[in-house]
């Protein structure tokens, strides 16, 4: 396993479900928490680190809240986005679309337009100085109901970043049909955004039908509970579209009882595209190189297989065909090298189709 945790770490990668303010690491929230000494954030490192270790999911609310609360100005705009891609490039991570709630920092008096430079300040100097290209996905924190999908759809189509892509969905599903977010969604695809909510997560498969039939999803973000409703894998699998899976992250919010139960190989044998991904990673005590990890464990997966599970991102991805090419390119020579090195040591490491 260590060999292939070696192979994952440097593996070019796409992540296509991660949110913002969820991937603000403990580094990045001592340097938020220094331009705001009176926040309640511890600012020694040890105790920080200590704050951040995941416990429970009550504790990531109060994490993310407390992160949240941090994020005052376009600054800590600029500085969280730059910053997270830098912890992106660290993990090799060469692609991502970066889920951003907009509404939020703006009820918090953030002028949009200052907001919109910042992220795209930061993903200009990203791409130059990590070679980590963003996209953005602005999504509805669903709990905060009709407002935030009206003020949500409008920064996206009265506003749009050059980054965004897509229009995401986000917050508690139950109580929250996904049909009620329809007229933003409207707005936003008439636009020539991306349909990409959040079901199936916290509910079950019917939610997924739901943002199908009345958001057009063209992803699912998670929608590990499509396993519940062979109709409904066969249908996604029928029409290719991808689910956004997150295997920690659906464990430590309880929508499946352990990894080993994980519903990753019953999505794949029936066909259904998966990409996995990281969704609130130093939150949930994880990265996207451990998501890959743990994804090979379930599924059985050498080299060539995690190599094809990559890949499925930059397929699913809302990369233009020249970047996706490019990406494809960088996965297929770093498995070849890899599996040159291995015959040269005499380990004879397969290279087998993989299952996904
Ligand atoms: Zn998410």
């Amino acid at each position: 396993m260590s060999d292939l945790t070696a192979f994952i770490a440097r593996l070019p990668k796409a992540e296509l479900h991660v949110h913002h303010v969820g991937s603000a690491s403990p580094r990045i929230v001592a340097e938020l928490a220094a331009r705001h000494p009176d926040s309640p954030v511890p600012k020694d490192p040890e105790e920080l680190a200590r704050y951040f270790t995941f416990r429970d999911f009550a504790h990531f609310v109060e994490v993310y809240i407390s992160v949240v609360d941090l994020i005052r100005d376009a600054e800590d705009i600029r500085l969280l986005t730059y910053e997270v891609a830098r912890d992106m490039a660290a993990q090799h991570i060469r692609y991502a679309e970066l889920t951003l709630t907009p509404y939020s920092s703006v009820i918090r008096d953030i002028p949009a337009p200052a907001y919109m430079e910042a992220i795209e300040d930061a993903r200009t100097a990203a791409e130059r100085d990590l070679g980590v290209v963003l996209r953005w996905c602005f999504d509805i924190p669903g709990e905060l109901g009709l407002p935030a999908a009206e003020e949500t759809a409008r920064l996206a189509t009265e506003l749009p970043p050059d980054g965004l892509v897509s229009f995401g969905l986000g917050g508690p599903e139950k109580g929250w049909p996904r049909g009620l977010f329809k007229p933003a969604f409207d707005r936003a695809i008439a636009a020539g955004l991306h349909s990409v909510p959040h079901a199936g997560e916290s509910t079950g498969p019917q939610t997924v039908w739901d943002a199908l039939t009345e958001l057009r999803a063209e992803r699912i973000g998670h929608g590990n509970n499509a396993v519940h409703d062979p109709a409904l894998l066969a249908h996604l699998a029928e029409r290719g579209i991808p689910l956004e899976i997150c295997p920690t992250s659906e464990v430590a919010t309880r929508s499946v009882s352990s990894l080993a139960e994980h519903p990753l190989p019953q999505l794949i044998d029936a066909g259904v595209t998966v990409t996995i991904n990281s969704d609130d990673p130093p939150m949930f005590g994880t990265d996207l190189s451990t998501e890959y990890a743990i994804a090979a464990r379930l599924l059985g997966l050498d080299a060539g297989g995690v190599a094809a599970l990559a890949k499925n991102a930059v397929t699913a991805s809302f990369l233009d065909p020249a970047g996706k090419a490019a990406l494809a390119a960088e996965i297929d020579a770093h498995l070849a090298a890899w599996t040159e090195a291995e015959a040269g040591a005499g380990t004879g490491a397969g290279t087998g189709a993989g299952a996904a």
